[in-house]
């Protein structure tokens, strides 16, 4: 990797300026196996595109047969925006069968047409688009000083309450035509990576349904770092940014992990670790999110330990005497439906219902219901 390039003159190298030629670098790539999970199960083709996996080919992931559907893909055209946040493109899915651990039943996706950022916000109830889309307008003009220019969605009445706060602000709205949500095939496109990578890292871990929205949160977060072709192997994060992601910190969802217990005060007998799994990157905190085993609280840590072959919630026996962490039929509920959710303006359930379990006791809370590529 080259650090630095000098101009030679009169015997001496002049430094002009710090040039990268590799991105995406990702060093100790040894275990391919490992990578490969932590980045959410990115197929082949993508990961060659990350500096460091060489040729070696990872097949026969089991979760990987398990998560992604090959679906019928319907055309959509390759031509990008001109620059960032000129066009975005915006969904909303739910409402979902059971309630994510913050009490969400939707999510809306948020993809920036040129860079391919994308940003998931839960919701717990449809009136709360105005408010999300309001502050992400706000967040790109204070983080990027740039003023959405064109924002496509479909016909989603959730979107059409916000027509004069367009209008006003010179925003123009595009909707899709009635009954060809294609046209909004970027989002869908996206949506469905999404729900790709969820499933994959639900799997990974035989998290309880209960998690959905820090699998959707952690998906995202996940889908900005990893390479795209489109973008002639950036990532979003690095189109957005300038800069390459740092993967360095990426850890496997769902994994054990001792958080450094902060109660102790100086009693030499209480363990020095917690046991947590690990439950995704936090927004604006430094550290990872991480889920207790035994008081069921998640919090922000920065000082853990992680034993990333390990998932507690796929062993047959855990700290609980209920015994109800153990939920292997709860692996193929997202099987019932095309993604397991549900479009809003058609709700239909098929299947059992799944009562809102009583899992999370208390219910955990997240920290910020939003994942941005940062
Ligand atoms: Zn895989």
């Amino acid at each position: 990797m080259v650090i630095g390039v000098g101009k030679r003159k009169d015997g001496l190298y002049y430094l002009c300026g710090a040039q990268r030629l590799q991105v995406n670098k990702v060093e100790n790539m040894d275990c391919m196996e490992l990578w490969h999970k932590r980045l959410g199960h990115p197929s082949f083709k993508v990961t060659k595109l990350i500096s460091g996996f060489g040729k070696n080919k990872f097949e026969n992931c089991d979760i990987c047969f398990r998560a992604k559907q090959c679906k019928e893909k319907f055309p959509i055209s390759e031509q990008r925006a001109s620059g960032i946040f000129e066009m975005i493109h915006c969904d909303l899915w739910g409402p979902y069968k059971t309630p994510s651990s913050c009490g969400a039943y939707y999510f809306m996706t948020i993809v920036d047409d040129f860079s391919r950022g994308v940003w998931i916000y839960l919701l717990v109830d449809k009136k709360e688009v105005s408010k999300f889309l309001l502050n992400f307008f706000a967040l790109v003009m204070r983080q990027f000083n740039k003023s959405v220019k064109v924002f496509r969605s479909d016909n989603g009445t959730e979107f059409l309450g916000l027509k004069n706060y367009f209008l006003n602000q010179g925003i123009i709205f595009q909707t899709s035509c009635v009954h060809t949500p294609q046209q909004n095939g970027r989002v869908e496109q996206k949506h469905r990576h999404i729900l790709n990578v969820a499933r994959a890292l639900r799997f990974q871990g035989n998290l309880p349904i209960d998690f959905w929205g820090e699998c959707i949160l952690t998906a995202g977060y996940l889908i900005n770092r990893v390479p795209s072709k489109v973008l002639n192997g950036k990532t979003p994060f690095e189109v957005l940014y300038g800069k390459p992601s740092p993967l360095q910190h990426l850890r496997t969802f769902g994994c054990l992990c001792y958080a450094h217990n902060k109660g102790r005060q100086g009693d030499k007998f209480v363990p020095k670790g917690k046991k947590c799994i690990f439950i995704g990157y936090p927004y604006g905190k430094k550290g990872w999110k991480v889920f207790d085993l035994e008081t069921k609280e998640s919090y922000v840590s920065r000082d853990i330990h992680f034993i990333e072959n390990v998932f507690p919630f796929s062993q047959p026996h855990i700290e609980d005497k209920d015994n109800a962490w153990n939920l292997p039929h709860l692996t193929n509920i997202s099987h019932e439906d095309e993604d397991g959710f549900y479009r809003g303006r058609s709700f239909e359930v098929r299947g059992a219902m799944i009562q809102p379990t009583q899992l999370l006791r208390p219910r955990m809370m997240c920290p910020h219901p939003l994942n941005l590529p940062i």
